[in-house]
This record gives C-alpha cells, sequence and structure tokens, in this order.
C-alpha cells in the first residue's frame, strides 16, 4: 500500500505516480491524498480521458473488492535499446513497465558508429511495424538506450569510451530523436541495469550497488534511494582501479593494471586463447567443460578475487545495504565464492555486517529493463504529466 503524501497539492500528475506503483481504488486515493472524493473522481476522469489509466477490469460493481485504477499499459509503448559491446537487445515495453517482447542480435559497436545508427533505426521500425504478436498496438512514445561507456545525462553524448574510442562524442540520442521524432534518452549501461534491478525488486533499498561482472567491469550506484551518476556520468567506473594480479596487462586507459584489462571477461578470454584453451566468448567460461580446466579455474578465481577485493573497498566507503551482481561471469560459481570470501576478508565487520550479495533477478534483460524505465519515468513525470492535461485541455 501506498504511503500517505496527504495536501492539496496533489495534482492529477502526483495521483498518477501512485498509480504507476499498483492499482488503487478512488477510496483508497481520497485517504492516501488527503482529497475530497469529488476532487479524486474529478482528478482519475482527466487523467482517464488522456489515456494515462484504466479502470482495473472485471471487479466493476461485482467483487467485494472496490474497483481500482492504474496506469493504462495501452497508454503506449517504449523501445528499450541495449547496446553492449557484443551485442545488442531491443525489448518493447508498455506504459506499466512489463516487457513485451525482446530481441537480441550479433550486432557490435565494432562496426562505424553510422552504419550502426542506421542499422539500429532500421530494425527499431521493422520490431515496432511487426510489434507483439503480429499486432501494431499503440504507439511509439519514447526510447530509452543503455550505453557501455559513461554518458552525459543532459546530452546524451558518450563520454570517453574506452572500449569504443571511435564512439566519442557520439550522440545516438538525437539520431534517433530526429529519426522518430519521440523523446529519447540515454544512460551507462551499468547505472540503468542498477536502476531498473532497485525498482522492480528492491524498492524498498537506500543504498545499493550493482556490479556488471562482464566482458568489462562497471558498476551502477543508488544512493539514499536515487540513482547517482557523478558530474559526467562517470560514477561506478570501477574497471580502471588498479588489481594486484599475476594477469598483469595494460589497459585501453592507458595505466597499468586496470581490474577490468587484466580480469575482465574479455581479458579472460584473450588470455585463455593466448594459452591454448579453444574459448569462443565469456559465454563459453560457464561451460562445465571449460570451467573444469584448471588454467580457467585459476583465472576465474582471480577474478572473483579481484572484484571481491575492489568490492570489499567500496564496501568500506559506501556502506551499501545490498550488492547486486550481474553480468555473464556472475553467473561462475567460481567466481562468486572467490569474490565473497575476498570482499567479506577485505572490508571492515562494520560495514558488512548486515550486508547482502545477491545475484541479478532481471538477469540478462537488466539493462532492458533499466532503459524502459527511465523512459517511463520522463514520460509519465508527476509534472510532465500536469503540463500535458493542462496544455491539451
Ligand atoms: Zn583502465
Amino acid at each position: 500500500m501506498a504511503e500517505a503524501v496527504g495536501g492539496p497539492g496533489v495534482t492529477a500528475g502526483r495521483i498518477l505516480q501512485l498509480l504507476r506503483k499498483e492499482s488503487v481504488s478512488r477510496s483508497q486515493l481520497a485517504r492516501i491524498t488527503g482529497l475530497s472524493a469529488t476532487t479524486v473522481s474529478a482528478r482519475l476522469e482527466l487523467l482517464l480521458e488522456h489515456g494515462y489509466v484504466v479502470q482495473d477490469s472485471g471487479t466493476r460493481n461485482r467483487g467485494r473488492r472496490p474497483v481500482g485504477v492504474r496506469v493504462d499499459p495501452d497508454y503506449g509503448r517504449v523501445a528499450a535499446v541495449h547496446i553492449g559491446t557484443h551485442h545488442t537487445r531491443l525489448g518493447l515495453l508498455d506504459a506499466a513497465g512489463q516487457l513485451l517482447m525482446v530481441r537480441e542480435y550479433d550486432m557490435t559497436t565494432a562496426i562505424d558508429h553510422e552504419q550502426y545508427l542506421v542499422w539500429l533505426e532500421q530494425e527499431l521500425r521493422r520490431v515496432l511495424a511487426e510489434g507483439v504478436s503480429g499486432s501494431q498496438g499503440p504507439p511509439l512514445r519514447g526510447i530509452g538506450i543503455s550505453i557501455p561507456s559513461p554518458v552525459d545525462a543532459e546530452t546524451g553524448q558518450l563520454v570517453d569510451p574506452s572500449h569504443m574510442p571511435q564512439w566519442s562524442g557520439v550522440e545516438p540520442v538525437t539520431y534517433l530523436t530526429e529519426s522518430f521524432d519521440v523523446p529519447v534518452l540515454a544512460d551507462n549501461d551499468a547505472t540503468l541495469m542498477a536502476m531498473g534491478e532497485h525498482r522492480m525488486n528492491y524498492p524498498g533499498v537506500k543504498d545499493m550497488l550493482y556490479v556488471k561482472i562482464g566482458s568489462a567491469v562497471g558498476c551502477g550506484i543508488i544512493s539514499s534511494g536515487a540513482v547517482h551518476r557523478g558530474r559526467h556520468g562517470g560514477a561506478g567506473e570501477i574497471g580502471h582501479m588498479p588489481t594486484e594480479t599475476v594477469y598483469r596487462r595494460r589497459c585501453v586507459c592507458g595505466r597499468d593494471n586496470c581490474l577490468e584489462a587484466c580480469l575482465g571477461g574479455a581479458a579472460i578470454v584473450e588470455h585463455l586463447r593466448s594459452r591454448g584453451v579453444e574459448i569462443g566468448s565469456t559465454n563459453d567460461l560457464l561451460e562445465p567443460g571449460v570451467a573444469s580446466h584448471p588454467e580457467v579455474r585459476e583465472i576465474l578465481k582471480a577474478a572473483g578475487d579481484a572484484v571481491g577485493e575492489v568490492l570489499g573497498l567500496l564496501t568500506d566507503f559506501f556502506n551499501p545495504e545490498l550488492i547486486v551482481l550481474g553480468g555473464n561471469l556472475a553467473r561462475s560459481d567460481i567466481v562468486m565464492q572467490a569474490l565473497r570470501v575476498s570482499l567479506f576478508a577485505r572490508s571492515l565487520p562494520l560495514s558488512t555486517r548486515r550486508l547482502q550479495v545477491v545475484p541479478t533477478i532481471n538477469g540478462a534483460n537488466a539493462a532492458t529493463f533499466g532503459a524502459g524505465l527511465m523512459v517511463l519515468d520522463h514520460l509519465l513525470d508527476a509534472e510532465s504529466v500536469d503540463r500535458q492535461l493542462t496544455t491539451s485541455g
């Protein structure tokens, strides 16, 4: 049940925020907001009229429960684009945040960014035209993009993308806004993974880290219940923290022994290949036949140790109550076990007393959910909804 928000300042837009979390009846809304039943009805009528909300079907006048009102999933759809260094995912979500469909492509950022954006636009158009289960459905309202690089929140521009330097300064937001004429927002992948996981699975948690251990290593930060990005979107770039390891390497950032350069998934794959281990991608590291190879076990343990050590430092600094681990390597028992031992050995008992370290629930769709929710937050924001209701009468 939503908390009391009280007062006459509870606009239609504010009421919509309550209905995004769950279905609420008119009488409950009056109680929560402190508004009169008449005012609640008037505000709901506005929201109903503009297609933002819908009455729960099937319960009207029949069930014992009063009729609830909730966000209309068919208010519109949002597209979520997850640009990965080794693949791309396109998803469609409804206005209530349900993932309707998702497709994965082998398309990578290794190609020229202009070519990539042209491909992305075409594929998005194809997905939208085909719709969900063959039906095109409600209109596209916005697009969210997850990018494996720091992103300037104001411009949507990529900031020093170490894995795809040829993309520096590229503006996928501008490109897609011009192509689709809907709001387009972009953010860093680990940040979006943190946001999606927090909102959907741990809404009550105040301080949380989402650590992605895949080809690259990154961290999304939730501080006091809100996303923390830093001044230029660079917060959480833990892949460039130094590590003590025998797997020493020069990093793309120009320094030696960055965590990701030595023991990120891509580095591990490269190292093992150079040692004659037949391996295609980080996914293969999870195959029992591969994972039992002594050299593979050794480097996976080293990766777990190194990430755990960095997380131990972060835990003492940030004192989170929850650390969620995602990315391919977080599915490796060897990595996870070593990580836990090293994290808890490295940090103070004070920091870890109530710390929980858990695997992601959103899994491979973590960034897709985050990108979709980011756009829905923007579209259904109380102030913009109120503005919309006023300007369109
Ligand atoms: Zn580095």
